[in-house]
């Protein structure tokens, strides 16, 4: 029986996890879940999964919730005090690490301190503190184990293969909704249309992501860290079905890869029970019905936002957490109906040119440089 934590519960990938979990209850069993303001929802898993700690974003929310669940047993605190409770729970054995952005840094921090196997789906923690957290984790001895879908699908295929073959990564990408579309036309997308994701069912952050790219240039650097590979080694390819979900090219020119249709609850059941597989019953990839599978280069001047993932990796320092945290207040912006769509990179840019790079040796290095990344990139959404 292994013991799990959900940060992010009433998330996407939260939800996916707790599918598995009521799938497989001899295997797992859940102690801990969080979530950042969805009452109802963590009210219904609290009753279904019985933890015995949750916690939620606001001492507010916290206080509902206690109200409509004080019967139950259940402790439950806020803010990130609770959210470090939870992700540090003595019986826990795996923590999955499912919050949107940068808020899931500390905890998953805690839970590698802690000394608690990690399930990572928040890219955002390794595009940050990469180094910190994958030094802490070999400190520890604590293992990593991704559940984004092209991580998983390298991991799967590093399994087959020996580290010191491995030549490059093929990270696979869908290239998002706007693949396609003319600048002029990416220029009025709305955010209905930004949220509309050809293959994947997300979150809102992902999915605006997904569409500008950023969320392939967040995962090359969740790469880098993950697989300790140079930021050379790793190239992007535009696979629109996303069935292929990465590959790997060893030293020889072999070209392994993992394929499945695109259902986050694959990669998320390998982490939690890795290494060995579940009996899932679900739709099984069936290549004759899906027919070509095609693939591109992605094109950076289109799409400049994988270009500053490169850029801020060789640049290195507090750069990679300058680029995500002025992502993050953009994304909000634009989701917000403050700016537009390719006001996102702009804005993503200019704070990246406007920033002096520090090193980073510690979490208060990465904390300041994600402060100041936001004022700025808060000061370029006022002055759109
Ligand atoms: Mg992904």
């Amino acid at each position: 029986m292994k013991n799990i934590s959900i940060l992010g519960s009433t998330r996407s990938i939260g939800c996916n996890t707790l599918d598995i979990v009521a799938l497989f209850p001899e295997r797992f069993r859940v102690l801990g879940l969080s979530a950042c303001e969805n009452i109802e929802r963590l009210e219904a898993q609290i009753r279904r999964f019985r933890p015995a700690m949750v916690s939620l974003n606001s001492v507010k929310a916290a206080h509902v919730l206690k109200e409509r669940c004080g019967d139950l047993g259940v402790e439950i605190l806020s803010g990130v005090e609770g959210l470090i409770r939870v992700s540090t729970l003595p019986e826990v054995d795996v923590v999955v690490s499912a919050i949107a952005g940068s808020a899931g840094l500390i905890p998953t921090l805690s839970a590698v301190m802690a000394g608690k196997t990690v399930a990572l789906a928040n890219k955002e923690t390794m595009v940050m503190a990469g180094e910190i957290v994958t030094r802490e984790a070999e400190k520890k001895g604590v293992r990593i184990l991704p559940v984004d879908s092209e991580h998983s699908a390298i991991f799967q295929v590093m399994e087959c293969g020996r580290r010191e073959d491995l030549h490059k990564i093929i990270l696979t990408a869908s290239g998002g909704p706007f693949l396609n579309k003319s600048y002029e036309d990416r220029k009025r997308v709305t955010v209905e249309d930004a949220l509309k994701h050809p293959n994947w069912n997300m979150g809102a952050k992902v999915t605006i992501d997904s569409a500008t790219l950023m969320n392939k240039g967040l995962e090359v650097i969740e790469a880098k860290w993950l697989f300790d590979v140079s930021i050379n080694q790793i190239e992007v390819l535009i696979h629109p079905q996303s069935i292929i979900h990465s590959m790997v090219e060893f030293r020889d020119g072999s070209v392994l890869s993992q394929m499945g249709i695109p259902d986050m609850r694959i990669p998320i059941a390998y982490a939690l029970s890795y290494p060995e597989r579940l009996d899932l019953v679900m739709q099984r990839l069936d290549l004759a019905r899906t027919g070509m599978l095609t693939f591109e280069n992605p094109d950076i001047k289109k799409f400049p936002c994988l270009s500053y993932a490169y850029d801020a990796m060789k640049t290195g320092g507090s750069m990679p957490a300058v680029m995500n945290s002025s992502n993050e207040v953009a994304v909000a912006a634009f989701l917000h109906g403050r700016i537009g769509f390719l006001d996102i990179e702009r804005i993503v840019g200019d704070t990246m040119s406007g920033h002096t790079v520090k090193g980073v040796n510690n979490i208060e290095d990465v904390l300041m440089a994600d402060s100041w990344a936001r004022e700025e990139a808060e000061r370029l959404v006022e002055k759109n």
